[in-house]
């Protein structure tokens, strides 16, 4: 890769090195070749306000930043085109970065993949853990809660299958786009603009994926969003029951169904208070209204407490103000509410009758949904494996049969060192060096003849994989301090040993294999 090849000659001298392209012409010139171009403008003495470059007809006379009159005169030189006179004129390492870093964008397009099942992991997660929660808490409703979820779970292994194997089919026609350009050291100034066609087609590619990816997700999206709703509403009725629980307890194999708050007790035959507004809590054997009584001294107090079977009926009530009157074995009860409390309560008091119906008594099967987390990190190495096979030059280069590449080359990577910025292998403590690590000596199992040849790069990875061995113990210890601190609840504890357990393990075994074959090649 030679300066000339690559960055060709000025077009007007055909001397110099090239160094500056017009975006507009697209030729590229020398510096000493570029025509300049000076405007005036105007700037406030005071704070230096930029007032740009009076137009004919007017003038500035002052600031109108600041008021102040003390204005001075500057000029301003800028690079313009020798050929058509353009001021959009760029820096060619400037064109070229852009366009580079286009390319790799549009091909990091694939992780689209993993990042959107991952965060459709995360919100899984959150939706068992909360339904847990809310079991533990004896709120026990829609038994169909769990099958919705454990629905879900069966379908996501077909779906990371489809998700990782169209980022194969996809990398594969982005392959074949970026054939021979991958390297961008190596363009040309005259291939910029098929390179800027090259990344729209590698866009829509990455476009095409993460339509389907979106497809694929969908399904499970929306039950999951069904889901999260009910959730909320049961969350909400919990959080309103601990009014409830100020004030009274549930009795043996009673269990909470729901609480409505800002209900008006507007009439009654047989009450004390028979006037007051606050909550009415259903259970499954009660119904329980708690409301501020006392016209002085105000306080909260259950203001009637009936068995659920006392209530025979539910009735509207009212041409213009519309109320429910609750008949009771008592009497009549006239309560208003807003119009959804309205249409919603005569409802849950028949779910309430015969909530047995309604409820989860598997708590088994409840543990057992929070314990069976996907993993989905086998998606996500795949397809970052497939973006760096993509992105990196090291493995491309077979490509470029009559350029062949130094062996250096593929230790330069010129996108890394570019500041291109960071490639988000993503990977727990591998570090940068430490994953190309591993990924050269994936491909080096693949391509055995390559991998019994580099001694050096075998010994690099065994070192890396001790690195690694070194971070998963350090981690473990953090683990445990965190959990000896209290800041970890046991229950991740055990998640995050376990997870570190394995990987421990995994690298181990790997630390062996490697030092293994070493051994063998030296007999
Ligand atoms: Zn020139
Ligand atoms: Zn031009
Ligand atoms: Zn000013």
């Amino acid at each position: 890769m030679t300066e000339d090849s690559t960055h060709g000659r000025c077009s007007r001298c055909q001397t110099n090195t090239a160094t500056h392209m017009c975006e507009d012409c697209g030729i590229a010139v020398c510096s000493e070749c570029l025509e300049t171009k000076s405007t005036d403008y105007v700037v406030c003495g005071e704070c230096h306000a930029t007032l740009g470059t009076p137009s004919p007809e007017e003038d500035f006379t002052e600031c109108p930043e600041c008021e102040s009159t003390n204005l001075c005169e500057g000029k301003r030189t800028v690079d313009i085109c020798p050929s058509c006179h353009s001021t959009r004129v760029v820096l060619l390492e400037e064109r070229r970065r852009s366009l580079a870093l286009g390319m790799r964008h549009a091909i990091m397009a694939i992780q689209y993949g993993h990042t959107k099942l991952r965060e459709y992991n995360n919100k899984l997660r959150t939706a068992k853990r909360h339904l847990v929660s809310l079991r533990m808490a004896n709120f026990l409703h829609y038994k169909w809660l769990e099958e919705k979820i454990e629905a879900i779970d069966g379908e996501i292994p077909a779906i990371k299958t489809r998700i990782s194997s169209q980022a194969e089919i996809v990398a594969k026609k982005m392959a074949a786009e970026t054939k021979n350009l991958i390297d961008y050291t190596l363009w040309t100034t005259p291939q910029f603009p098929f390179i800027e066609g090259v990344t729209n087609r590698v866009t829509e590619i990455g476009n095409y994926y993460k339509q389907n990816v979106d497809e694929a997700l969908e399904p499970l999206r929306t039950t999951l969003k069904e889901v999260k709703k009910q959730l909320d509403g049961i969350e909400y009725y919990k959080n309103q029951f601990s009014l409830f629980y100020e004030h009274g307890q549930l009795a043996v194999g009673e269990l909470p169904v729901c609480a409505m708050p800002e209900i008006r007790v507007t009439g009654s035959d047989f009450l004390k208070n028979e006037k007051a507004t606050g909550a009415l809590f259903l259970t499954n054997r009660r119904i329980v209204f708690i409301a501020e009584t006392g016209l002085v001294r105000k306080k909260m107090e259950s203001v009637f407490d009936f068995p659920l079977m006392y209530l025979k009926s539910v009735e509207e009530d009212g041409r213009f103000r519309k109320r429910l009157v609750l008949k009771m074995k008592q009497g009549d009860l006239r309560i208003s509410c807003s119009d959804q409390t309205m249409k919603i309560l005569p409802d849950y008091i028949e779910i309430a009758r015969k909530f047995d119906k309604y409820i989860q008594t598997d708590m088994q099967r409840v543990r057992k949904l929070e314990q069976e987390e996907t993993n989905i990190s086998d998606v996500r190495l795949k397809i970052e494996e497939l973006v760096y096979s993509l992105l990196s030059t090291s493995t491309r280069g077979y490509e470029d049969a009559p350029n062949p590449r130094s062996v250096d080359s593929y230790r330069k990577r010129p996108w890394a060192e570019r500041g291109l910025g960071e490639i988000p292998y993503g990977a727990g403590y591998a570090g940068r060096d430490e994953f190309r690590d591993r990924l050269e000596q994936s491909f080096g199992r693949e391509r055995s003849d390559w991998s019994h040849i580099s001694d050096p790069t075998k010994r690099r990875n065994l070192e890396s994989l001790r690195r690694d061995a070194e971070s998963i113990n350090q981690a473990i210890r953090e683990t445990v301090r965190l959990l000896r601190d209290g800041r970890l609840v046991a229950e991740d504890f055990i998640r995050r040993y376990k997870d570190l357990m394995r990987d421990s393990y995994y690298n181990r075994r790997e630390i062996d294999r490697l030092s293994r074959q070493t051994r063998t090649r030296y007999w």
